[in-house]
């Protein structure tokens, strides 16, 4: 590592990227370029500070795969260069792109970290400087010369998750993430308190990218009065290769023999479905009540308590790997990147 680290911020868009004019009042888009110049505080970090922009900045409801693929294609082509990186996103979909780019990024030996605001930089009670400034010093906290944190993660008032474990549940306070079922990683307050028992153990291997996701996939929401009609005509997509299913509590669902007809026949055609709880917390446990013990039988996928944002990434990335179909379950089931508990 060089005398001061090296980080590269590169910006999505979103709110934070927004500037007001004082003058009219309107927000408008922050010059990226003159980052340094409009917020001083920066050179105060003791960091070398260097910044990548997307060409047309989006809101982060326009994310999709090719986004994320460029986000990890500027993240490997500089990541010889950097000890860190981190990722400016609008905070309406930045779960799900810190949990697709924790797949898309195997072997991880530096920080990426995802932040944004919920007001924009501009703005006179805006988060978005304590976030920003907070995100850079932790990615450029290392020991013995390595960066110390070596996953993609999500900084956002005061505290810093693994990103594939967070949800966004607030539109309106600063605290807009939560992270329901693994602690935070560092918290922010006169110092940084580290959990650094929690931080993802990397091996040594080489980063390897993997920018091709099959988006082939769907997301039902269970609920009481869901007709088979519907059911069946997501099911009998052709394209479709694989479902997340929000089903009740510990990943219960009705035991009507329409319903479980409808799934046995889409496993038996090829589909994976993996059964995640629409449940904040906790865990899915199929075979715990007599309502999951046939979803168990069928050969349906435990989400076990993964986030639904990072259940279809992980679809998405794992369809994209060509796996085998006999091995699928398994490696879904398998904890890849810290984004399930075992
Ligand atoms: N709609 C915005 C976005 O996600 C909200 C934000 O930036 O927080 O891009």
């Amino acid at each position: 590592m060089n005398s001061k680290p090296q980080i590269l911020l590169i910006y999505t868009g979103g709110t934070i990227g927004m500037k007001k004019d004082f003058e009219t009042g309107a927000l408008k888009a922050f010059d990226f370029a003159k980052l340094l110049h409009n917020v001083p505080e920066l050179k105060l970090l003791d960091c070398e500070i260097a910044t990548f922009s997307f060409e047309n900045p989006i809101d982060s409801s326009n994310m999709n795969p090719e986004h994320w693929a460029e986000i990890a294609c500027t993240i490997e082509n500089n990541y010889d260069n950097f000890d860190g990186f981190v990722v400016l996103h609008g905070s309406d979909t930045m779960s799900y792109s810190a949990s697709a780019l924790s797949f898309m990024l195997e072997n991880l030996s530096k920080p990426i970290i995802f932040t944004g605001s919920q007001l924009p930089i501009g703005d006179l009670r805006t988060d978005a400087k304590e976030n920003l400034i907070t995100a850079i010093q932790i990615a450029s906290l290392h020991e013995n010369g390595k960066p110390l944190i070596k996953e993609v993660c999500l900084y956002f008032e005061y505290k810093l998750y693994r990103g594939n474990r967070t949800t966004k549940v607030n539109a309106e306070h600063f605290r807009a993430f939560i992270s329901p079922n693994y602690p935070f990683l560092v918290e922010s307050g006169v110092h940084l308190k580290m959990n650094s028992e929690l931080f993802l153990q990397t091996n040594e291997a080489e980063l390897k990218v993997h920018t091709y996701l099959d988006n082939n996939v769907a997301i039902i929401k269970m609920f009481p009065g869901i007709s088979e009609a519907v059911l069946s005509a997501i099911l009998n997509i052709e394209s479709l290769k694989g479902i997340i299913l929000e089903t009740y509590g510990a990943g219960n669902a009705p035991t009507e023999d329409w319903f479980l007809e409808l799934l046995q026949n889409a496993v038996n055609r090829g589909l994976y479905i993996v059964n995640v709880t629409q449940c904040a917390i906790g865990s899915v446990s199929m075979g715990h009540y007599e309502t999951s013990t046939t979803m168990k039988n069928l050969g349906i996928i435990s989400g076990k308590d993964i986030t639904t944002e990072a259940a279809v990434t992980k679809l998405m990335y794992l369809l994209g790997q060509k796996i085998a179909p006999s091995n699928f379950k398994n490696v879904f089931e398998t904890s890849l990147r810290g984004e399930i508990s075992l």
